[in-house]
């Protein structure tokens, strides 16, 4: 999956910066923005939800398939250095 169609799937998506952007989570009733999507150097889509929500839970209210869509689904534990921490500022 490319991650402009992931996030024509997602609603309030808002980019922060080129490759990283927030959108309303849609695994859990989110009023603020707290799902992060970033865009790998290698070209991996990490999702994180700072509620959280597994990415299961996220691809499965988006109707698509963890495996088929990021290569590593357990990034998050694999790589905890390497996803952007976005900044909680207003
Ligand atoms: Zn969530």
């Amino acid at each position: 999956m490319r991650v402009e169609e992931l996030l024509a799937r997602l609603k309030g998506v808002k980019e922060r910066k080129p490759g990283q952007w927030t959108a309303r989570c849609p695994a859990h009733n989110d009023t603020n923005p707290s799902l992060s999507i970033a865009l790998a150097d290698d070209g991996e889509i990490l999702l994180k939800c700072f509620a959280g929500c597994s990415l299961e839970e996220i691809c499965s209210k988006l109707g698509i398939e963890p495996k088929d869509s990021f290569p590593n689904p357990n990034w998050s534990r694999k790589r905890p250095s390497t996803f952007p921490r976005l900044p909680l500022r207003r």
